[in-house]
């Protein structure tokens, strides 16, 4: 099966910084743009917390990016199914 475009997108990773939301803020909606993804529930950037939730068009599949918007601290993107699969760097509290 060739690779699907929206393999941009990491299977799970772990957010820990607001860069590096930045970063994948960016590149989910650039692909929502150019019509790869759609996006199902986007609760948005206005807040202190960033949910969205979306599915690859051409594979259908499910992905998530869940994060504390302010610090960009605790989050992740990807599916939710590997996260058990694979734990998150440790962070500093
Ligand atoms: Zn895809």
């Amino acid at each position: 099966m060739a690779q699907c475009i929206c393999r941009d997108i990491p299977r799970y990773e772990s957010i820990g910084s607001r860069s590096s939301l930045d970063y994948y803020l960016d590149l989910v909606y650039t692909l929502a743009k150019e019509g790869i993804l759609e996006i199902t529930c986007d609760m948005g950037d206005n807040t202190d917390y960033a949910h969205i939730e979306m599915f690859c068009k051409k594979c259908k599949r499910k992905l998530m990016l869940v994060c504390e918007a302010y610090h960009g601290a605790g989050g992740f993107i990807g599916s939710e199914k590997y996260r058990k699969s694979k734990r998150p760097r440790k962070t500093k509290k």
